[in-house]
């Protein structure tokens, strides 16, 4: 039995601390904040079963053009981000070449293949299941072209990896989803995906659990850590603290803390926003706004709309741009009574430019262990990384955790 400390408590370190923790580990978690308050309280809440390939970058000139004229609502580039992150954007790039991103694919498949089992049995024992829905994910599009098309790639790529999907027609959207006001065209959806109606309260529910099982959480700002002959110190708020292994699960702020020790982790910093609005009704399940590069989802606070990517400085200024026109888009299809006050939020995606995260050992010091870059789905991932870290500690060695290695 070894001394672990995890660093970040968001969905990422809660889940490695409970599996270290079940592997017979002693087990403390750091964070500044509270269990799940940051990325993994933000996010569209899906538990994306369907999510068998990462987000590549488009390589072809007219959806750059798109995006570089600020054209579609899916992604915005401020072109002052460009100088700062260049770097991990031509990674970016190189590694979103067809033949790379095809060596990716398997591994990314076979991460996500597990995830609704591996939340299934942290929701079953940690009594969460309230939190849970299985019903699906859907996508709405606004054309019968666009709609058809979808069908055809949605298709091809369900049967590739074995996935149920349904092509639904507007009208019969409608019976199936009661509060839409109208009928779109149709609707692409993936019945094996979950959500949950609040991301921070199943992060808090899996904390609990940790809590439960021994394990402690601390809640406190790390600021520096240094190797020592027994193992790791951790300079914090008041004090220190000294464990044998840290494992880094800091979300979007892990590179910042690893620059000291030498390590220059590129990132592709992929800010999103999402904002509350008082809805008459509920959905069943959450959808994807294919024409306007939005989630919504009923959630405990109201529809939840959260937008695609941010491409800006850390520093930058909040542009509410993408989540003001997805909050239009929805109020087109579902009854909206307005803004829930004081309920916007942004945060960033940590996206990797391998579009893999990061787990394992860390490459030049003993007793470090990296899990972060989870990207755009994190939330999905945590329980399943893990397992994953949790194994590599006692071990396990094969093609997917060298895939992860950082
Ligand atoms: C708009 C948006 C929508 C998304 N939708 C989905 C989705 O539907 N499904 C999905 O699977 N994923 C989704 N994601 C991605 C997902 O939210 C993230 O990948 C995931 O939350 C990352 O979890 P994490 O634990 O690594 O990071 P975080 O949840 O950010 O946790 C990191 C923790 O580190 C702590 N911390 C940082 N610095 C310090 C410090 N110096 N000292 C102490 N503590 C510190 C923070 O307080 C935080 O709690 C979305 C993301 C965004 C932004």
């Amino acid at each position: 039995m070894a001394d672990f400390l995890v660093l970040g408590a968001g969905m990422v370190g809660i889940s490695a601390a409970l599996a270290l923790q079940a592997q017979g580990h002693a087990v403390r978690v750091i964070d500044q904040r509270g269990p799940g308050e940051e990325t993994s309280h933000g996010n569209a809440g899906v538990i994306q079963a369907e999510a068998r390939a990462p987000y590549a970058m488009p390589r072809d000139l007219a959806t750059l053009l798109r995006y570089g004229l600020g054209r579609s609502n899916d992604f915005r580039l401020d072109p002052a981000v460009l100088p700062g992150s260049a770097r991990a954007l031509l990674d970016y790039f190189r590694h979103s070449a067809p033949a790379r991103y095809a060596q990716v694919i398997p591994h990314y498949a076979a991460l996500i293949a597990r995830a609704t089992a591996d939340h299934g049995t942290l929701v079953a024992d940690a009594g969460a299941d309230a939190l849970i829905r299985r019903t699906g994910l859907g996508e709405i599009y606004e054309t019968a072209q666009d709609f058809d098309a979808r069908a055809q790639t949605a298709t091809d790529f369900a049967e590739t990896h074995g996935l149920a999907l349904r092509c639904v027609a507007g009208s019969d959207l409608r019976t199936e989803e009661p509060a839409l006001t109208r009928s779109p065209a149709g609707a692409i959806v993936w019945d094996e995906s979950w959500s949950t109606s609040d991301p921070g309260a199943l992060v808090r529910a899996y904390a609990k659990l940790f809590e439960a099982r021994g394990g402690t959480i601390l809640q406190s700002a790390v600021h520096q850590i240094t190797e020592t002959v027994t193992g790791w110190r951790v300079d914090r708020d008041g004090g220190h603290l000294s464990a044998e292994h840290l494992v880094v699960a800091l979300g979007p702020w892990s590179p910042a803390l690893l620059k000291h020790l030498g390590y220059r982790v590129p990132m592709v910093m992929k800010r999103g926003y999402h904002g509350h609005y008082d809805m008459q009704g509920k959905l069943a399940r959450p959808y994807l706004l294919a024409d306007h590069g939005v989630v919504m989802s009923t959630m405990a606070r109201g529809l939840r709309i959260t937008t695609g990517a941010h491409l800006a400085r850390t520093t930058a200024p909040q542009n509410l741009a993408q989540l003001t026109h997805g909050a239009a888009a929805a109020g087109a299809l579902v009854g909206l009574n307005g803004p829930v006050p004081d309920s916007q939020w942004q945060g960033v995606r940590p996206c990797l430019p391998r579009m893999l995260p990061m787990v394992g050992r860390a490459p030049r010091h003993d007793k470090l262990w990296f899990n972060f870059g989870h990207g755009h789905q994190g939330l999905t991932l945590g329980p399943t990384t893990g397992a994953l870290l949790a194994d590599i500690v006692d071990g396990r060695d094969d093609a997917l955790t060298r895939a992860l290695a950082p």
